[in-house]
């Protein structure tokens, strides 16, 4: 007998039909003898629709009640998920994160999850009962309900795994794995068997869409087997585990995209100490992650620095950045977001040498411009024009041998 997490997302429980699904392989799982506790997301879609009524309400939403209103949408699948199981005899009992007792910090939007207690949850499991757990969602050290970031639920999932020490952690989602890339762009983009934490975690960071990158570095870290895998069919998934020796160690094991990218170039920075510090530490304070950084070789004691946030942070990021440009007396500011990362991640590339200047010499054949580089152990990303997105990633996919035999 063994503890089954199993996390089912937005579109595995996107109408009633759907959730049946769900509860039939929640039952099926039972009746093999296991242990079960399900963390679900919201509906798809309506997690976007909750943002744009609080977007709707006011222009900066208060954090708090922000929060509260966003994590609803799970707390309709978890109870409809419970009802129908009962329906279908097999004992349920739905937890919202506050009920579980989920801790996080205090970062509204974005908080992370400090512990999570197991006491009720146990409970519920020696009587027999699935529990059924609101993803996505806790509560900080005053009881305020807080949520976890996009695509949380992956990260709800893994926590609950990691601290009921379960056996696995079934993410079920629309695709039956993880891909060399992304199939919608390269149709002869192939399904991994397995993947290591470091690779997955990279991919995840570089755009890939499957999991939290938050979810992955939990796994990692409490070594939480997590397996990939589609709600609608039986076949393939992928398992997200430690490096093994037997792992046949691939130079580039997979190629991502991210679109959710924007450039800000702060021009004629006086090149002196503290500077980069007076650009980013206000930027950290408000929470907002700057991805790339690169800063130009001085000229007469001036600089240009130029890094990248995710675009939805861009007005803040530019409203605190316009002031510092202000206060440290460089020159102005240019923000460009009509860019895309593209990354190639592999843990092959620790012991091959030219994978970036393969990288970069693919790119170059097809006239396409790299703006910004920056690299890993495992990863090389590249920041170029938006619109050259789908060809930088199927010419490397082609590059490095990614797809399928024909
Ligand atoms: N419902 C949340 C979202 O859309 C959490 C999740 O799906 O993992 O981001
Ligand atoms: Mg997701």
């Amino acid at each position: 007998m063994a503890l089954v997490v199993q996390k089912y997302g937005g579109t595995s429980v996107g109408n009633l039909d759907k959730i049946a699904n769900v509860a039939k392989k929640v039952i099926r799982t039972k009746e093999e003898g296991n242990d079960v506790v399900v963390v679900l997301s919201a509906m798809s879609g309506e997690t976007d629709r909750l943002i744009q009524l609080a977007q709707k309400a006011a222009d900066e939403p208060d954090p708090r009640e922000y929060d509260a209103l966003i994590s609803t949408g799970e707390q309709v699948t978890v109870t409809l998920l419970a009802i129908m199981l009962n329906g279908m005899g097999c004992p349920a009992k739905s937890f919202l994160g506050f009920q579980v007792r989920v801790h996080t910090d205090q970062a509204f939007k974005k908080a992370r999850i400090l512990d999570v207690d197991t006491e009720a949850i146990r409970a519920e499991l020696k009587k027999g009962i699935v529990v059924v757990v609101a993803g996505f969602q806790g509560i900080d050290p005053e009881n305020n309900i807080t949520t976890l970031g996009r695509g949380g639920s992956d990260t709800s999932a893994v926590a609950l795994a990691a601290a009921l020490k379960a056996d696995v952690c079934d993410i079920y989602t629309d695709v039956d794995g993880v891909y060399t890339t992304d199939p919608n762009i390269c149709s002869n983009a192939r399904r991994l068997d397995r993947i290591t934490y470091d690779e997955m975690l990279e991919m995840a960071r570089a755009g890939a869409k499957v999991l939290q990158p938050r979810s992955v570095e939990l796994a990692k870290k409490f070594n939480v087997p997590v397996y990939v895998k589609s709600s609608f069919t039986d076949e393939g998934g992928t398992l997200v585990t430690r490096e093994e020796k037997e792992m046949e160690k691939e130079v580039v094991s997979g190629v991502t995209y991210d679109r959710d990218q924007a450039k800000i170039t702060v021009i004629h920075v006086p090149d002196r100490p503290g500077v980069a510090a007076r650009l980013f530490m206000p930027l950290s304070e408000k929470n907002i992650l700057v991805d790339m950084i690169i800063q130009n070789a001085s000229i007469q004691g001036h600089t240009d620095l130029t890094f990248t946030v995710s675009r939805k942070d861009i007005r803040e990021a530019t409203r605190i950045i316009s002031e510092v440009v202000r206060d440290v007396g460089a020159e102005k500011l240019e923000v460009d977001d009509n860019v895309a990362k593209v990354s190639i991640i592999g843990v092959g590339m620790i012991s091959h040498s030219g994978v970036a200047a393969r990288m970069f010499d693919t790119l170059a054949r097809e006239g396409i411009n790299i703006m910004m580089i920056s690299t890993s152990e495992i990863k090389v990303s590249c920041v170029v024009e938006a619109k050259y997105t789908e060809l930088a990633v199927t010419v490397l996919h082609d590059a490095f041998g990614l797809g399928k035999e024909p």
